[in-house]
């Protein structure tokens, strides 16, 4: 698939879903709760995303954006005791924008997070893949030349890089590797540069 379409990915997910959690596709809503209303296990999340990943030959972020994220800037940055606080909330928000944000507090425990997964939590997960797909730079972060062209991660020269999902250039001038953000520091850029404006 070289651009997304919403519908197909959709069925695709819904697909995937029946069979690994073995129930009949009618059994699927598209606001569902897959561990609350489906009787999925978190570990199923891995074997969906392993099978969706393999369908559209691509490579999709976290299904929770703070595995990643709390890694970085720590588990204080988004949770008080167990639960979110105030960035955390803007953060999953926007990070899941198929769950209504009422549903989305300071009272949302880390242990609840799972259970607001959807079949369209991995549908946005694809699309926010295609935005990474088709970044490019618009010039070397290190030299500012715009002399850049994209390369091949299975090239041998890069091969033992551990480079991330997305496309990655080259700048011609100084020989620097640009990657696209992730997209979870993306959100996290866009809510921290939101709360610096008010
Ligand atoms: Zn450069």
């Amino acid at each position: 698939m070289k651009e997304f379409i919403r519908d197909d990915v959709y069925s695709l997910v819904e697909d995937i879903l029946a069979k690994v959690l073995d129930i009949d596709k009618s059994e699927i809503h598209a606001n569902s709760s897959l561990i609350n209303d489906l009787g999925a296990e978190s570990i199923d999340f891995l074997d969906v995303m392993r099978r969706i990943e393999d369908e559209l030959d691509i490579l999709l972020p976290d299904a929770n954006v703070f595995e990643y994220l709390t890694q970085k800037y720590g588990k204080e940055e988004f949770f008080r005791d167990c639960s979110l606080n105030d960035r955390g909330v803007q953060i999953l928000r926007r990070a899941m924008p198929e769950i209504e944000p009422e549903r989305i507090t300071t009272d949302t425990k880390e242990f609840d997070i799972a259970g607001l997964i959807t079949a369209t939590t991995f549908v946005n997960l694809v699309e926010r893949y295609y935005d990474v797909a088709s970044w490019k730079p618009d010039k070397c972060g290190r030299c500012g030349s715009i002399q850049t062209s994209q390369i091949d991660p299975d090239d041998d020269d890069y091969i033992d890089l551990n480079l991330p999902i997305g496309p990655i250039f080259i700048c011609r001038n100084c020989g620097e590797l640009l990657i696209p953000p992730r997209p979870e520091d993306q959100l996290y850029e866009g809510v921290v540069s939101q709360s610096a404006d008010l």
